[in-house]
């Protein structure tokens, strides 16, 4: 019995820089249960790793196509393109953030008005124009998931102003699930935990918040990609057809501990 009915399903997953990356992992599964998978990328770089990461995946069916979610003009062209290509969407993977380093760096209140606006346009609102771009090809039953982080609903050290544009992601998702749904369209965020990936590069005090989840989440131990992959699946699958406006969290339990 096919249980998660994603065979054959076309599904964009945007955001893959390295073999690290969120995105990465889940792409890899996608591929184990049968999916057509098309990438986006922002950078040149980026193209030229995924085409490398594919040499494994020849027998797959997949597409590269550029995708700058700082651009309206990008987006519009990039879902043009995969719309003409494979007719139908049934699934988007949104794993896309971006802040200056020095809004990571410097204190909450030295955010400028300029990096608050970067944020905010390259990790939410991204999540909102993508939805729009996508909506004419997106099939009956399609999900669309956006990765979120507990930065934003707790105030964690070195995060700032990503905490800020992640809320507005999660506000965001529910917006657009309570919008679109009548279409049969579903919107959900996994909350993943701490990840060493490049973005996670970014943020100072990454490595103590490592020690401290392995510390105090109830699982005693830090999450990794293929967890936050396995959990992305069921979000984009059959299985999870009644959920919608949600946030999930994949955090070894971290989230709910004092
Ligand atoms: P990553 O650096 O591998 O991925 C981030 C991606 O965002 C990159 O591929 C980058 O090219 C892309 N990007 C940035 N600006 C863009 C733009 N203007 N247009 C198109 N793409 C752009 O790091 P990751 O950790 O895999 O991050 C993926 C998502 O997961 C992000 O939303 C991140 O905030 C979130 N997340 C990460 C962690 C973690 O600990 N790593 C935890 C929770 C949530």
């Amino acid at each position: 019995m096919d249980l998660l009915q994603l065979q054959g399903k076309n599904i964009v997953v945007m955001g893959v820089a390295n073999e690290r990356s969120i995105a990465w992992g889940i792409a890899k599964r996608l591929f184990d249960v049968g999916a057509n998978v098309i990438f986006t990328y922002r950078k040149e770089r980026s193209k030229g790793k995924i085409e490398k990461l594919l040499a494994n995946y020849s027998e797959h069916t997949t597409a590269i196509v550029e995708c700058d979610v700082n651009s309206d003009e990008s987006i519009k062209k990039a879902f043009q393109e995969i719309g003409e290509t494979f007719q139908v969407i049934h699934g988007i993977v949104h794993s896309v953030a971006f802040a200056n380093a020095e809004d990571l760096h410097n204190r909450f209140v030295e955010t400028t008005r300029d990096g608050y606006a970067f944020a905010q346009d390259t990790s939410a609102y991204s999540l909102i124009a993508v939805a729009k771009a996508a909506k004419p090809y997106l099939a009956e039953g399609s999900s669309i998931v956006t990765m979120s982080y507990l930065g934003a609903e707790r105030v964690l050290e070195g995060y700032n102003v990503m905490g800020v544009a992640k809320a507005a992601l999660e506000a965001s998702m529910r917006y657009l699930a309570a919008d679109i749904g009548a279409d049969n369209i579903r919107v959900n965020a996994i909350s993943a935990g701490a990840i060493r990936t490049l973005a996670a590069k970014g943020v100072p005090s990454f490595n103590q918040i490592l020690h401290k989840i392995e510390e105090t989440a109830p699982l005693k131990r830090n999450t990794n990609q293929e967890e936050v992959a396995d959990m992305t699946i069921v979000m984009l699958s059959h299985l999870s057809r009644g959920v919608t406006g949600e946030t999930i969290y994949i955090d070894s339990g971290y989230h709910i501990m004092g």
